[in-house]
């Protein structure tokens, strides 16, 4: 495959950008070699600086659920921008935005938009901490809830792909507030506010797993997490920014039927562009300024192009309900997967939630982190290579879930697994 303009690009980069990319997954540390440069993509197709095409998995890690470039959102994009392209005022299409948001999702009574799923869960655990008056969260070993100091606590996704769980310039004494528990293991929540008592302000959980791999809740694990901070009296935050209008259109909330406090969520409502939500009930939000003494604001929060985007984005999603049809075309294409590694004597997991799957190089389920960090990462990285030779662009890391969309065909589905077919066996033979 012809690389030479990435290639190029990427020397460039790294002469200018730290590590020549904008976020550290996208260097394609993980899984060895240079990351390409995208000139464009349209539907469920990548196109890079050289021109090759790949069949996109990794739809901006998220928000493409409908396709990138789909033909009315860029409209409603456009027609936005050319009314002006930022106001630092309120605009219709926050409150438009809102009230989808909150018909959409429930537990959502009152929300507030920023401009990344960073700043929505930073929002949220800030109002959580300012209604209880508390000050310790709890969170699960291998989720990941954005970049903010005390989050980045055994942080999944590029934290854990660069084995680098805590980061440097982060002082200890701002994570001494974290507490850390293990997904689907609701003991390890109970020790930790038994240890504590009533000084936990939240409990925040990304209610399916995407950032460690796609890792599912246990039968009732989110029920019981509601009842543990019901009994508590602290707040349970759902990270959605990555599961909201992805697995449900009101989310794994939805799929699980368990009401948090608060939900973050991101990607899919900013249809592309910067956008990210907190929202809940109405007695937490409005302790949110200037309703109430928690500080929060932002330049750019509610732009009217990403609000433009987001909210042309739910509208087709409502109307098409999308959800059953993809997680049946996803289950399938699972399927195909998990027999190609059997064919190739291969063992792997292969996780799916909807439209989301990983493809984890270790048998015998994942149900936590450690369980995650058995993969055999290596060999991941030969088969994702394998992949990309074969023109299949799939997320960079083991500990990264595969995103797919309403547009990926049939035909993708087939190329899909005999390159995964052929990918086994190259990689069984090296
Ligand atoms: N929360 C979850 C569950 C995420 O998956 C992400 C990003 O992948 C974030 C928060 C942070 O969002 P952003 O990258 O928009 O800051």
């Amino acid at each position: 495959m012809k690389r030479t303009k990435s290639k190029r690009l990427f020397d460039e980069a790294l002469r200018r950008i730290p590590g020549g990319v904008d976020s550290p997954v996208r260097a394609f540390k993980a899984v060895g070699g240079e990351p390409l440069f995208i000139r464009s993509a349209k539907g469920s197709k990548l196109v890079d600086a050289d021109a090759n095409v790949f069949i996109d998995y990794v739809g901006s890690w998220g928000p493409m659920i409908l396709g990138h470039a789909h033909p009315r959102v860029l409209k409603a994009v456009g027609e936005a921008m050319r009314r002006g392209t930022s106001f630092g005022a309120p605009c219709e299409l926050e409150v438009q935005l809102a009230g989808e948001v909150i018909r959409a999702v429930p537990s959502i009574q009152k929300v507030r938009f920023v401009s990344s799923g960073t700043e929505a869960v930073m929002g949220a655990v800030r109002a959580a901490r300012g209604f209880t008056g508390r000050k310790k969260i709890i969170k699960f070993d291998g989720c990941y809830h954005g970049h903010a100091d005390y989050l980045l606590v055994k942080a999944g996704s590029g934290a854990q792909t660069l084995g680098q769980p805590d980061s440097a310039g982060v002082p200890s004494e701002f994570t001494e507030q974290t507490l850390v528990a293990r997904f689907n293991d609701l003991d390890s929540v109970e020790v930790l506010f038994k240890a504590c008592p009533g000084e936990i302000a939240a409990v925040i959980l990304e209610p399916v797993v995407g950032n460690m791999g796609v890792i599912l809740p246990r039968d009732g694990f989110l029920q019981n997490v509601r009842e543990l901070c019901n009994r508590e009296e602290a707040l349970l935050i759902f990270d959605e920014v990555m599961t909201g209008f992805r697995l449900a259109y009101g989310g794994a909330q939805e799929v699980y039927g368990v009401k948090p406090d608060l939900t973050t969520l991101g990607k899919i409502i900013g249809g592309g562009m910067p956008v990210g939500a907190y929202g809940g009930r109405a007695e937490v939000m409005d302790m949110v300024a200037p309703a109430g003494p928690v500080y929060q604001a932002g330049t750019l929060s509610g732009n009217p192009m990403a609000m433009a985007a987001g909210l042309e984005t739910l509208k087709i999603l409502k109307a098409a309900k999308p959800y059953r049809t993809l997680e049946k075309k996803v289950g399938a294409l699972c399927n195909g997967l998990r027999e190609a590694a059997k064919k190739a004597g291969v063992p792997v997991t292969v996780a799916q939630a909807g439209s989301m799957f990983t493809v984890f190089f270790a048998e015998g389920g994942i149900k936590n982190a450690d369980d995650a960090r058995r993969c055999d990462a290596e060999r991941f990285a030969k088969f994702f290579r394998a992949m990309l030779e074969r023109r299949v662009y799939l997320a960079p890391s083991q500990f990264e879930a595969c995103f797919v969309s309403a547009a990926h065909s049939e035909k993708d589905f087939r190329l899909t697994v005999k390159a995964a077919e052929e990918a086994f066996e190259e990689i069984v033979r090296t």
